[in-house]
């Protein structure tokens, strides 16, 4: 399993060090956006720094995208298709007022200009509402 995670890492020119491949594993098992005190309070071990800096590299590896959501910064896996260089993440980010959590909207997303002449390094959608759960829950 965690050879995967290592040709992961690789395929995104990420050196795979032990903390990385715990942190991408623990991403990988999420349905949902985490905070970095979401994310720390599962790594007891490791300093709020340490996760925090792998965050930040994995940010700019093209391995998570983040998502700011009133005062805090909350990190969720990329598709294959992002890198070094682009995020592709162009779709809907969604927080449920409900359960509070965030998910991403992929069936939602920015319609691309076909105009080549300038380049977008990022966009941000963001809507607020209730999710598909407790939406469910609510007419019951
Ligand atoms: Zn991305
Ligand atoms: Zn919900
Ligand atoms: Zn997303």
């Amino acid at each position: 399993m965690n050879k995967n995670i290592e040709q992961k890492l690789l395929d995104k020119n990420t050196n795979p060090t032990s903390m990385r491949i715990l942190v991408y594993d623990f991403l990988k098992q999420q349905q949902i956006a985490m905070s970095l005190s979401e994310i720390e309070s599962h790594f007891y071990k490791a300093d709020r720094v340490t996760i925090y800096r792998t965050l930040k590299t994995f940010e700019e590896k093209g391995i998570v995208h983040s998502i700011q959501e009133n005062n805090t910064t909350k990190y969720i896996l990329c598709h294959d298709e992002c890198d070094e260089k682009t995020h592709k993440d162009w779709h809907l980010h969604f927080y449920c007022k409900i359960c509070k959590q965030t998910t991403c909207k992929e069936d939602f997303t920015i319609p691309q200009n076909g105009s080549q002449n300038y380049r977008i390094d990022e966009i941000k959608l963001f809507g607020k509402g209730i999710c598909e759960n407790c939406l469910k829950e609510s007419l019951q």
